[in-house]
């Protein structure tokens, strides 16, 4: 049996192991996609003895997780070292209290707990497999390092309603690595890894659907390869680490509309063909509404002390907040046309500005010269900025509660508004619902059972990162690599 129409499977529909009349390869487990979880799955799954097997779409490693800034949010237990030499001490409840929050509501209280308590671990792991940090931090807002500096301030920590519920500490850890891109160096550093524990990996090689037996446990795996399809028996089980499904234009219509008002999704493969073959075994997705959108619209972190409008010339953000959760924000409002309004003291010009299309909308010496050009409904903005100066004034926010270092009066001329329209800046996306797992990785079915056999990590599923109004960077390869580790273990420890 060889062809996949008149065999009937497909990544909707599983194939089934009575059919398979003969196993082109035996492991013991099968991981599908290597990039961040499915590099961290290998060597610990690998580490624990069990025989691995690698199918990568591509032809190299890395995927979306190559292309990143490689940035991993850590802390607790104390603090990692280079967090302690910047003079922070981060607990575990202050860390798991602020993941719970930016999880959203639905927050999964046991992967923030587990992820917590061995998040300093975690950071001792990566540094085991030859990741190497600088001991450096730097204390203004930067998106990521120009630099190869290490820890920065990545989220929405110091910024209300976060810093009421835990205490401020900066966690994003960037591997030494001179400018953006670090994620490229993350992943030769775990393939380098994945290559030394002699995993089996096969590059070229496409996940088509998954094998169940006639108990429903997942039993292997069918991969196209060489223009042949061929069955794969995993004795232990299957990890799904194929990324999210941002690249797939027409799930991201059905799931997450609001995404598609962003115009440029990131990612690599990303066709959300890690989420449809656990679907096709029952597994429950969830959250698939939910993703990560961004405006790198500071630094310079001066930005900051001006202040977010809509087109109908209203705030609607504590502008000292994560800028992936003012972009949140922004796709919730009605209309296009954002703009940042600085005065003299305020502005800097954007760093990302000309990458992002980030201009100047409109300047002038008074603000109702602004309002004018920008064409806003009369006095709207005038209003805007003269409650919020009032305020500015007493180092108070009472509408939005930004933070008083960050508090100004946005009185010196000359005025000028950045354009931040939604539908001409580059506002980055991608995905973050999913599989809906147990924090060993185990796949569950929509009555919160395992699926037997069945495994995933990574932006496959819905993890710690689940709801793009809290998302902060690092948190994508944090719950990557992290539950990526944990499905390895967990699959390499059963029993055949
Ligand atoms: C520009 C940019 C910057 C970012 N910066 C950061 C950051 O600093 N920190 C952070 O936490 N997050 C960051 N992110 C997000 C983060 O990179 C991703 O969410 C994360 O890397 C996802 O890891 P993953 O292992 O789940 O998926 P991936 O790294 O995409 O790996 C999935 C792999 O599966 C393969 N695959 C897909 N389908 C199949 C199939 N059917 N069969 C076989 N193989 C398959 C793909 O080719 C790919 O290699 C950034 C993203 C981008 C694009």
């Amino acid at each position: 049996m060889t062809e996949a129409s008149s065999a009937g499977y497909s990544r909707h529909r599983p194939c089934r192991a009575s059919d398979v009349a003969h196993w082109d390869l035996q492991t013991e487990v099968a991981i599908v996609g290597f990039g961040a979880a499915g590099a961290s799955a290998a060597i610990e799954a690998a580490n624990a003895g069990a025989k691995v097997t690698l199918f990568e779409a591509t032809s190299g490693h890395g995927g979306t997780s190559a292309l990143s800034g490689g940035e991993i949010y850590m802390g607790g237990n104390g603090g990692t070292p280079i967090q302690r030499s910047a003079g922070f001490t981060d607990s575990s409840d202050d860390l798991y209290e602020y993941l719970r929050m930016a999880g959203g509501p639905d927050a999964d209280a046991a992967k923030c707990r587990l992820y917590a308590d061995h998040s300093l671990a975690h950071f001792e792991w990566l540094v085991a497999q030859g990741v190497v940090y600088k001991n450096s931090f730097i204390p203004t807002r930067v998106v990521e390092p120009f630099t190869d500096d290490c820890l920065i301030w990545s989220g929405s920590e110091e910024a209300w309603p976060f810093c009421e519920s835990a205490k401020p500490c900066p966690r994003g850890h960037t591997p030494q690595w001179m400018g953006l891109g670090g994620g490229k160096y993350l992943m030769d550093v775990l393939a380098k890894r994945v290559a030394d524990l002699e995993v089996d990996v096969r590059f070229d090689a496409r996940a088509v659907a998954l094998i169940v037996d006639a108990s429903h446990c997942v039993v292997g795996l069918v991969i196209r390869s060489e223009g042949r399809d061929q069955f794969v028996r995993a004795m232990k089980g299957v990890i799904l680490c194929a990324g999210g499904f941002i690249m797939n234009r027409h799930l991201v219509q059905q799931h997450a509309p609001h995404l598609a008002r962003a115009n440029t999704p990131i990612g690599t493969v990303d066709d959300g063909s890690g989420i449809q073959l656990g679907q096709s075994v029952g597994a429950h997705a969830i959250h698939m509404n939910e993703g990560f959108v961004t405006l790198p619209w500071y630094p310079p972190e001066s930005l900051i002390k001006g202040i977010f409008i809509n087109e109908q010339g209203q705030r609607f953000i504590n502008e000292d907040c994560y800028h992936g959760r003012t972009a949140q924000m922004i796709l919730q409002q009605r209309g296009t046309r954002f703009y940042v309004l600085a005065d003299q003291e305020t502005y800097g010009e954007p760093e990302f500005g000309e990458f992002a299309k980030i201009g100047i909308g409109a300047a002038g010496d008074s603000w109702q010269e602004i309002e004018k050009e920008l064409e806003l409904p009369a006095g709207a903005l005038m209003a805007t900025v003269e409650l919020y100066n009032r305020h500015a004034a007493n180092g108070e926010d009472p509408l939005f509660r930004k933070g008083a270092k960050w508090l100004k009066p946005l009185n010196k001329p000359p005025f000028v508004a950045l354009d931040c329209r939604i539908d001409y800046c580059t506002y980055f996306t991608f995905t973050l619902g999913g599989l809906e797992t147990l924090p060993s990785g185990e796949v569950l079915d929509a009555s919160r059972e395992p699926i037997a056999g069945l495994y995933a990590a990574g932006r496959t599923t819905s993890g710690l990162p689940r709801w793009g109004a809290g998302y902060s960077s690092g948190m994508s390869l944090a719950d990557a690599t992290f539950f990526g580790r944990q499905a390895g273990l967990n699959a390499a420890q059963q029993r055949v």
